[in-house]
Formats: C-alpha cells, structure tokens, sequence
C-alpha cells in the first residue's frame, strides 16, 4: 500500500467484482458485417448504463448517436496546468465467440484445481493450461459458464475505470487534473476510434485500459498493412481451352502454397518478429483474389515483407503468359511507440502509478493494435496498461479480482501523478 497525501489508495474488490459481473451481462457483440455506427445497437445497452451510473455519481457524461460515451470528472487541483488525462476501453465484445447469455461465476478463493464450466463440462480451466492462474490462487476469480465469452475483454477496463472516478469522486482530498472518460463501441471489429470525437475528448494524453497481466504496460503496437492481389487468368471455353485457359483460382492457389511454412506466418512467429497472413480468398476462373495481413513492429521491415509477397506472387505469374496480377498494400495502423518515444513522462508516469500500488512493471509489445495506436496517430498518445484479463475471445476466458482492482488503483495513482508532477 502506498500513502499519499494520507490517502490509502485502496480499491474494494467485493465492490468492483459486482459491477464487473454487472457489465459482462450485457451482451455487446459487435459485428464485422454490418456497416451500421456502432454495428450493433445493442453495445448501447451498456452504453446507456455507464450513462446512468456516471451521471448518479454526479459525474458530467453523454452518450452520442455512434455509441460513445464521453465523461468528464473537473480538476480539483490549485494547479492550473495540469494536462488533461483520458482513460478509454471499449464496450463491444469479439465476434468470435458468443456473447450472448454471459453467466459470470465468482470463484471465491480459488483453490488450484481445474475448474469445470458447468454449462459445457467439455470446457475447463486448469493451471497447466493457463499458468497465470497460479499467481491466483487464494484469491478471487470470474469466469463464464462455458457457452460464451467472459468479456472480460473489455468489460474489464470499463469496470476498472467505473471503479477508479467512483473512488476518486468519494475521496475528494485527493488531488487530480481535469480528468476525461471515453468508453467506445466496434474496437474488436476495427472501428473504435472510426467515429470518435477528439475535439469532444479535448484530452492531451490517453491510457487504453485494454491490457493482461497486472503491472503490465504496453507502449509498442505492431504496424499493420493489408495486402491485396488480384490475379486475371486468361479465359477460355473449357471443351476447348487446351493451350489457352489459364484459371486464376489455381495460380491463387500456387501463390498461397509458395509462402514459407516455417517462417513469416503467425502460426511460427512470436516476440519481434512480423508475418504475412492470408486472410481471405475468392475467385472465379477469371479472376481470383487474394487479401493478407502484413505485420512488423518496424515500419521498414513491413515494407520489406510487402515488396517480398509482391515478388513471390509476380514469380509465379511470370510463368503464365497473358495472365496479369495488380497488388496493392493499404495502411491499416502504426507502432505507436515513435510517438510516443516524443511523450516519454507518458509511459513514465504510469510505471510510476504501477509502483504505488505496489506491483512490479512488465513494459511488453502488442502483438496486434489497440485503440490506442490509432489515437497516439490522432493526437493522443496512449499506452495501454493492464486490467487483468485472460484467455480473451473465447469460452475459458477469465479475470482475478485483484488485478482488477490493481488496476483501477494505477488509474487513481496515474491521476495524482500527473497532478503532483506539474508545475504551479
Ligand atoms: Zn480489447
């Protein structure tokens, strides 16, 4: 426990517990299909919620047509020069598991053994599988009941930053600058920030609270493009098509059985290392495409493995005369570490705020994007610091306690941090 001005920072777990299990109730799938803003109506269910419940602790909010919930708690401080600060998660939830029904089960003190999923027996949560469970034991946990997703992601920041500005509205001698909330729809989807308001945020720095592991602080995001290929076969009648034909579908398929098996894919890369990815392919005879994901943490480099899959597929179109490939490559998001590197009281404060609460830093690399990384390029650099949250985007999904509240204590520590730290 770390005092100051006094104060002990100390968050009830049986209390954010509560409103955690409160959240993943609701579902908020949403839905990579629908072109709507957010793709589901129904995020707004919580959205409408976090309204009320911000607005009951007197807290000034709004929810807009997109589903984004924007608060403010004022400044309480003698300084006038404290930068405004923003804590963001996102509401919806991933599309790759139900989300539907979430049955939330407290696990008081949980005790090591492997733990059933009563819905489906066929789901079970065991610390040889997961290894992070260990540092749980004793403690409490949540997780589903084996038919859907937890939620966890994110439903775990939401409930750690509903916890944080309760506390920090309860405890008023505690000293803060102007300190804004923003909780968004479609983040699993890659709309998060589609429609966000930065002028309405009218924040100078950002935290996503989007993380893992308790103490850990995410300040690097891959950098991502998406790459297309468009192979154009030469067409023929097929009863007489000897000598002529060339079918697109099959060069499509040659394309995607030269890519290095052992190297440059997700199934064999991890840490620093970047990967091309098909993701989808269609076609006719005609004409076939075929759409990759291209990942590096460094921005040359993932230049290097575009070029690299556009001489592979030039390669093999080269064998069949007639037939044409047109490639392009689109920028999806970039490592937000350079712009951050420019901020570095940023991530600073935060190791700081981690360290009051008592925990250790773990700095560590996403290996995909956060809202955060498309903010830090919107003007908001953003790291992304821990909630707890485990075994996302599936059935044996799970949270502890206790990192929850760890984690709204760094929000309520980051907060007198930035106040303590600037000027008069
Ligand atoms: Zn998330």
């Amino acid at each position: 426990m770390f005092a100051v001005n006094n104060f002990m920072v100390e968050i009830d777990q049986n209390s954010i517990a509560e409103r955690f299990m409160r959240y993943v109730q609701i579902d908020t799938q949403s839905d990579p299909q629908s072109n709507a803003q957010p793709t589901t109506e129904k995020q707004k269910d919580l959205s409408k919620l976090l309204l009320r419940e911000l607005q009951h602790m007197g807290i000034t909010a709004e929810l807009d047509s997109y589903g984004y919930v924007y608060a403010t708690i004022p400044s309480n401080s003698d300084k006038k020069n404290v930068p405004v600060i923003c804590f963001c998660s996102h509401v919806d939830t991933a599309p790759d598991c139900s989300g539907t029904n979430v049955k939330p089960i407290l696990h008081k003190n949980y005790n090591g053994d492997d733990i059933v999923l009563p819905d489906d027996p066929s789901q079970v949560l065991k610390i040889t599988d997961a290894r992070y469970l260990k540092n749980h034991v004793g403690s409490d946990i949540i997780t589903a009941s084996g038919n859907t997703l937890l939620g966890a992601d994110d439903k775990g920041g939401v409930a750690v930053i509903m916890e944080a500005a309760s506390f920090l509205i309860n405890n008023p001698g505690l000293k803060h600058g102007e300190i804004k909330i923003v909780f968004t729809p479609d983040e699993e989807v890659g709309k998060g920030t589609a429609k966000i308001d930065m002028q309405k945020l009218n924040a100078k720095f950002g935290y996503t609270m989007d993380g893992g592991e308790a103490g850990s602080l995410e300040d690097e995001t891959f950098s991502a493009d998406g790459a297309t290929i468009i192979i154009n076969g030469v067409i023929a009648h097929p009863g007489y098509a000897k000598g002529k034909l060339v079918n697109a579908i099959k060069i499509a398929g040659e394309i995607l059985d030269a890519l290095p098996k052992k190297e440059w894919a997700p199934e064999v890369t991890e840490k620093k290392q970047g990967f091309v990815h098909p993701v989808r392919v269609e076609g006719i005879a005609e004409r076939a495409t075929i759409e990759f994901i291209v990942r590096d943490f460094d921005n040359d480099k993932l230049k290097e493995h575009g070029e690299k899959l556009r001489m592979l597929a030039l390669n093999i179109i080269k064998k069949y005369p007639g037939v044409t490939m047109e490639f392009s490559i689109k920028e999806q998001y970039r490592n937000m570490k350079s712009i951050l590197d420019k901020h570095p009281e940023v991530v600073a404060y935060a190791e700081e705020a981690i360290k009051r609460t008592g925990l250790k830093v773990k700095t560590e690399s996403i290996r995909g994007g956060t809202d955060g990384s498309r903010l830090s390029y919107m003007g908001l650099p953003c790291p992304n610091l821990f909630t707890g949250m485990q075994g996302i985007h599936s059935k044996l999904e799970w949270i502890g306690v206790k990192d929850m509240a760890k984690s709204a204590e760094t929000i309520v520590h980051l907060c007198m941090v930035w106040e303590e730290k600037s000027p008069l």
